[in-house]
């Protein structure tokens, strides 16, 4: 049986209405689950009540140096672990969550991609990460989050059903309620996600990890480059801009010698020419098993500075978080 948090809205007053409720106690349920423990009235009490949460146990819980970034390691019920990062920046705070056990796609730079892939994650089982993290906000007094990025461990659009569900209660201002254009999914370029994503018309923010400019050197990182290449990546861009009317956000890990060069950042603007896009850089976070490094303070600007001026396009350095607790984007392994 789906536990309490599988439950979209939608189902949940069906599941009501079959239970022989009125489906408008479906509001007290969300607030209940979601906002704040209240008294629902026996018959509803009892439909909740045959239904479990997801539970998770806290194997470990870290907090980098600067306090403002912290990593749990969180354990379900079949003993599988998966990670996930509460970021905070003045006061306002950011979810990075977990769609997968491990992930399929074997970036050659991750450290999930290292473990292979163990299982997919269920709605339910992203919805409680953010419930875990607006319950821990509240016992520090802090507001609950206002931002996610799917972006810890695994490829959400591999998952896209579940992740899908997983958003939709999420957002949903009945219950959590942080709006789809708060909401960020990272993606390999899993170009039939993109496509199914684009047609959902949810308003998320798309990012798109690209990282080489030709399908060469995109491939020597990103093996799915093969079945997913960057021409028809970047078409699937363009049609979900076109759909969503939002720019989508090309992410490109900086690593020192192979893909941080003043040629490379010009072949990556004549790329994204004209495109409805916004470049994030991300310089390399270390990994186990990889033997790269990001480079220089100086490169970095350099490279966004070349970009900048070859294609008039917007380019940001992401702030490395976390790095000095393991929870920087691709240190992530459990
Ligand atoms: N699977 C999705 C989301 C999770 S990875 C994706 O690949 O987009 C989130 C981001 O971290 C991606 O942009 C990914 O390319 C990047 N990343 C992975 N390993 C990294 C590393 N060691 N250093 C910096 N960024 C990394
Ligand atoms: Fe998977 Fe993303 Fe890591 Fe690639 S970078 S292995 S897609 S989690």
């Amino acid at each position: 049986m789906d536990s309490l948090y599988d439950f979209t809205f939608s189902r949940l007053e069906d599941s009501l209405r079959d239970a022989g409720i009125k489906a408008l106690h479906a509001k007290e349920v969300y607030r209940a689950i979601y906002k704040v423990s209240g008294i629902l009235v026996p018959a509803v009490q009892a439909w909740v009540d045959q239904r479990q949460p997801v539970e998770t146990t806290v194997v470990r819980d870290i907090a980098s140096s600067d306090g403002e970034t912290r990593k749990f390691l969180l354990r379900f019920a079949d003993g599988q672990e998966i990670e996930t990062v509460l970021m905070g920046y003045r006061g306002r705070s950011t979810a990075c969550i977990s769609s997968q056990v491990g992930c399929a796609m074997g970036c050659v730079f991750c450290a999930t991609g290292k473990m292979g892939f163990t299982r997919h994650l269920s709605a339910g089982e992203m919805v409680t990460q953010i419930k875990f993290l607006n319950t821990h906000l509240a016992s520090e007094g802090k507001e609950p989050l206002r931002n996610v990025v799917m972006m810890g461990m695994g490829e959400p659009l591999h998952n896209f059903k579940e992740l899908m569900t997983g958003l939709e209660i999420i957002s949903d201002p009945r219950g959590i309620g942080i709006a789809p254009s708060r909401i960020s999914i990272s993606t390999v370029g899993h170009i039939p996600g993109i496509q199914k994503l684009a047609e959902a018309g949810k308003g998320y923010q798309l990012s798109v990890s690209l990282h080489g400019a030709s399908d060469d050197e995109r491939g020597a990182l990103i093996p799915v480059n093969k079945r997913w290449p960057i021409a028809d990546l970047l078409e699937a861009c363009r049609a979900y801009s076109e759909k969503t009317e939002r720019k989508v956000l090309i992410a490109w890990t900086l690593i020192e010698g192979a893909n941080d060069s003043d040629d490379h950042a010009t072949r990556l603007a004549e790329l994204l020419k004209g495109r409805q896009v916004h470049v994030n850089l991300i310089p390399l976070n270390p990994t186990e098993g990889f033997d790269g490094h990001p480079p220089s303070e100086e490169r970095v600007l350099e490279f966004q500075r070349v970009i900048k001026e070859t294609a008039e396009i917007p380019v940001t350095v992401r702030q490395r978080r976390g790095i000095d607790v393991g929870a920087g984007c691709g240190q992530l392994a459990g």
